[in-house]
Formats: structure tokens, C-alpha cells, sequence
């Protein structure tokens, strides 16, 4: 029997317990950031049948026309199989590109297919961005709170979150010119402001387009790069969607786009429009870490487009998702204490509740998943571990019924807690 030589760990401190990971010793430094999200946690709990999960934020796919899908991915393989199945661009293919610019300019952005990289999701966007400017110690600005995936991303590369408080209307200037002005004075380098502007994760909550028009400003003045992280832009329940950031500057703002929302999250189709040198940086990134993006599900997307009302498509799903935010703005009116409070997002799958001082989300959630109902505590979505006063509901998957009774399970939850 040959046995497998022990990675050398001489001057490496001695790990806890080897039995469990032999390995330990021999990782990067940047593999040490790297944590399983509270979300994902979560998971194995709240997919229990028994359970209400007001947690996950998986798109509901109940409404897409799979018949047709299937017909089209079966035209694919027939008539175009042998392309489809190959190796493509690193870049991805051009005439999903063009496609979606057309899906852009409904944001009133004019790009060119060029500009554009076919990203593995919007989160692998984030990952090549954060992989191509950020050294250890740099500095990345984001809301506070921020989705939980980007942080994940940015905890990974060794980088610094500066959190910037928002209001009701979305991320705070004053705070932005604040954090922008103390870390220039601490002599930090900040690489760029990561911001969510339509129906946040977690938030729930949009900027205005005069806030826009503030975050851009700032920015350009101080010469600091937007990444506008935009999965949710086309689910707005009532009103026309708000052009985006990208719309109003070309050359300082770098705009992340997923077709997760719009159309299936299965095919990991994102995309990255980036001023033109940064694009080359992340064709080269991308090249490296994928040769190039899922052909097959560029194809079947692509065809997607080509061939179905995806516009159409997109107000079903907005229809199903308001009906669903209506039923737990009534179940949370309806159950939770008075000194509750939470945002009432017009778009998008999530709601952000403020629970009294009394009351820890991370604390409580044993508790509520016992009572069967999940969430996600609200210090998943700081960098700094804040955040235990506020929880993060979901309303995109269960049905209207279930969202209501999910309420009231966590009401009575919270009921008990402020009662001892
Ligand atoms: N950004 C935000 C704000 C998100 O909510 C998500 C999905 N939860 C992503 C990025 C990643 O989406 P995907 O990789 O599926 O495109």
C-alpha cells in the first residue's frame, strides 16, 4: 500500500485538530476567509416540508412555459447541436451580447455588444471584478446591509467592507462622501462602491433617480469606479423600471446583469458590462477561470429570447411575486408586535424588519425554526457582524397561504420572546 506524503507545515501554526482536515496547514491565506453563508446553513432546515421558509431567495419558477423550453432546447441539439455543445469565447457568444443590450436599454442603457462579458451568473461577475482590482486591505464600499453572496465574495479576496448607511430612498450620499472622505484621510485605497440600487437584497428597498444621480456624481468627483449590481431591475410591481446608474455614465460605473430573475437561475447566465479596458481584464479573468462561459446555456438562452414574449414572461412572474409581497405585508400587519417595523419594497423578493431592542434575531431563529418557521438574521448581510436587529424575509417561493401562516409563526415567536 502506498500512503500519501503530509503536505509540509513547517512554521505553520498547529491546526486544532488534523484527524479532521489534514490539509489544513496548506491553504492560501485567502481559503482561511472563506465561511459557509448563514443562507446556506439555513438550507438543510428549511427545506423541511414542515417548515415555512421565509429564508432562501430562489426565484419561483412555477409560471415559466417548460413545454416550450423544451421544445426549443430539443431544436437546439437537433439543428444546431454540434455548435452549441462545443467550446466558445471567452467573452461569450455575440449574438446573445446584442440580446442583451436590448434587455439594458429597457434601463435606458445604450451599450455596445463589445462591452459586454457573458459572466457564470452575475455572481461570477462579482467574483472577477473583485479578482481583477481588489490586493489584500483594499477597500470596497457597500450599503449597510449588502447581499450576503457579495460579501462572501469580497471576505474571500482579503478585502475591507466600508458599510454606508441608506434611508428610505436607498444608499445615503452624506454617508457616502463621509466614508469616501475618512478613508482617503486613513490613507485607504478604495477600489469601488458596490450598491444594489432597485429592490436591494436585503433591504428591499430602491434608490430614487435624484439618489442616483447624488451616487454618481460623488463618485466620478472622486474618481472611484460603481459596481451596479442589478438582478432585480425588471421585477418592479408598480411602476416602470428606473433607468440605471450605467445610464447616466458610460466610463465610471460597471453594471452587473443576471438572467436568474428574469427568466431560470439553472442556467447561470449573468452578464458584465464594463468601460472597454476593464472589459479586456475580464475577458482575460474569465478565460482563466472558465476557458469560456456554458455555451449550451448561452444557446438556450439566447433561443429563449429569440423565440418567447420573455416580456411577457417577466409581468407573469411580477404578478405572482406581488400578489405574494401583498399576502406578507398583511400577515406581518396582521401578527407581528406593534414595535416592529419593516419596508414595504414595490419590487423584488424581499422585505427588511426592524425588531424591538429587546429581541436578537440570530438568538431567536432555533427558536423560530422550531416553531417552523426560517428566516435570515440580519448580521448575514453586515460585514462587521451587526445587524442582530433585523431579519430578512423572503416572499418569492412559498405560496400566499404559506406566507401568511409563516408570519404568523414567527408573531407568536417574537410575542413569546418580548413576554420572558
Ligand atoms: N446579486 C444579488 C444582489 C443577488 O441577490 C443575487 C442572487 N441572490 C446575485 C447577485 C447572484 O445572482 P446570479 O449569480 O444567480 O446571477
Amino acid at each position: 500500500m502506498t500512503t500519501r506524503p503530509l503536505p509540509d507545515r513547517s512554521g505553520v501554526p498547529a491546526p486544532r485538530d488534523t484527524r479532521l482536515d489534514p490539509y489544513v496547514g496548506s491553504y492560501a491565506e485567502r481559503t482561511h476567509q472563506m465561511s459557509a453563508s448563514a443562507v446556506r446553513a439555513l438550507f438543510a432546515v428549511a427545506n423541511r416540508p414542515e417548515v415555512v421558509s421565509l429564508a432562501g431567495g430562489m426565484p419561483n419558477l412555477a409560471d415559466l412555459p417548460l413545454d416550450a423550453i423544451g421544445d426549443t432546447v430539443g431544436r437546439l441539439i437537433v439543428e444546431q447541436g454540434q455548435r452549441a455543445m462545443q467550446y466558445g469565447s471567452g467573452q461569450g457568444e455575440p449574438l446573445l451580447r446584442e440580446q442583451i443590450c436590448e434587455v439594458m436599454a429597457v434601463e435606458g442603457i445604450a451599450a455596445s455588444p463589445d462591452d459586454v462579458l457573458v459572466s457564470v451568473g452575475s455572481q461570477q461577475g462579482l467574483t472577477l471584478l473583485t479578482q481583477i482590482f481588489c490586493d489584500p486591505g483594499d477597500v470596497v464600499l457597500c450599503e449597510a446591509p449588502s447581499y450576503v453572496g457579495a460579501l462572501g465574495v469580497f471576505r474571500t479576496y482579503q478585502t475591507e467592507v466600508s458599510h454606508v448607511a441608506m434611508d428610505d430612498h436607498g444608499l445615503d450620499p452624506v454617508a457616502l462622501q463621509e466614508a469616501i472622505t475618512a478613508g482617503r484621510a486613513a490613507g485607504r485605497r478604495i477600489k469601488f462602491l458596490y450598491t444594489i440600487p432597485n429592490f436591494h437584497n436585503p433591504a428591499g428597498i430602491s434608490q430614487t433617480m435624484q439618489r442616483r444621480q447624488q451616487i454618481q456624481q460623488i463618485c466620478a468627483e472622486a474618481g472611484i469606479l460603481i459596481v451596479e449590481d442589478n438582478p432585480y431591475g425588471l421585477l418592479g410591481f408598480d411602476r416602470d423600471p428606473v433607468p440605471a446608474i450605467r445610464s447616466l455614465d458610460s466610463d465610471g460605473v460597471v453594471y452587473l446583469g443576471t438572467f436568474s430573475k428574469t427568466f431560470a437561475p439553472g442556467f447561470r447566465i449573468g452578464w458584465v458590462l464594463a468601460p472597454h479596458a476593464i472589459k479586456e481584464k475580464l475577458v482575460l479573468a474569465q478565460e482563466s477561470a472558465t476557458l469560456c462561459p456554458p455555451i449550451f446555456s448561452q444557446y438556450t438562452v439566447s433561443a429563449y429570447l429569440q423565440d418567447y414574449d420573455w416580456r411577457g414572461q417577466i409581468k407573469k412572474f411580477n404578478a405572482l411575486y406581488r400578489e405574494r409581497r401583498d399576502a406578507m405585508l398583511a400577515g406581518l400587519e396582521a401578527h407581528l408586535p406593534a414595535s416592529t417595523s419593516w419596508t414595504r419594497p414595490e419590487g423584488g423578493f424581499f422585505v427588511w424588519l426592524t425588531i424591538p431592542p429587546e429581541l436578537d434575531a440570530e438568538a431567536m431563529l432555533p427558536r423560530a425554526v422550531s416553531a417552523r418557521v426560517a428566516y435570515v438574521p440580519g448580521n448575514a448581510f453586515y460585514a462587521d457582524g451587526l445587524g442582530t436587529r433585523h431579519i430578512r424575509l423572503s416572499y418569492c417561493l412559498p405560496t400566499p397561504e404559506a406566507i401568511i401562516e409563516g408570519t404568523r409563526r414567527l408573531g407568536e415567536v417574537m410575542n413569546h420572546e418580548l413576554s420572558i
